[in-house]
């Protein structure tokens, strides 16, 4: 079939079977750079328009409500925050079944619009709640190397 020629049923597309190796890279944009490079220093950053007084986290490079530019306000804001929603999974990140569940919940960071999916730790499923304080628990400096996974996981603050 040349490619000038339409299709009439989606029976005469040709198809073959097999596999395409495919590789790509993730680009995290100018205001995720911003969040990982500070994530190394243990410290979570937010993009802050002060018009809507709101602060983004992760941080944004516009302001969703009125369109100011945000890139040069950006803002620490602390390694706290609540339970917004969360669940338990089985599955690994390679689709694995996992005998013991993991906690997977949404985290908002106090004084922040927005959130981030992350681990819960140091507590049992039965005894989290939506709005509860968490904090985030950061691996060992030496170790971060400016991933979400620099913070092991967000436990109860007691
Ligand atoms: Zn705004």
């Amino acid at each position: 079939m040349a490619l000038i020629e339409r299709f009439q049923k989606t029976t005469d597309i040709t198809k073959w079977h097999g596999q395409i190796p495919m590789s790509y890279i993730y680009t995290v944009g100018r205001a995720g750079e911003k969040f990982f490079r500070e994530i190394i220093n243990g410290k979570i950053f937010g993009a802050r328009c002060d018009s809507c007084k709101i602060t983004y986290v992760p941080p944004r490079t516009y302001c969703e409500k009125c369109f100011a530019r945000l890139e040069d306000h950006y803002t620490e804001v602390g390694t706290k925050g609540t339970v917004h929603t969360f669940t338990q999974s089985y599955e690994a990140y390679d689709g694995a079944k996992k005998e013991t569940p993991s906690i997977v919940a949404v985290i908002r960071i106090d004084g922040t619009e927005g959130g981030f999916i992350h681990w819960l730790g140091e507590i049992d499923f039965e005894k989290v709640y939506i709005g509860m304080p968490v904090e985030a628990v950061l691996k060992p400096k030496k170790e971060r190397e400016g991933s979400i996974l620099d913070i092991k996981y967000f436990k109860p603050v007691i």
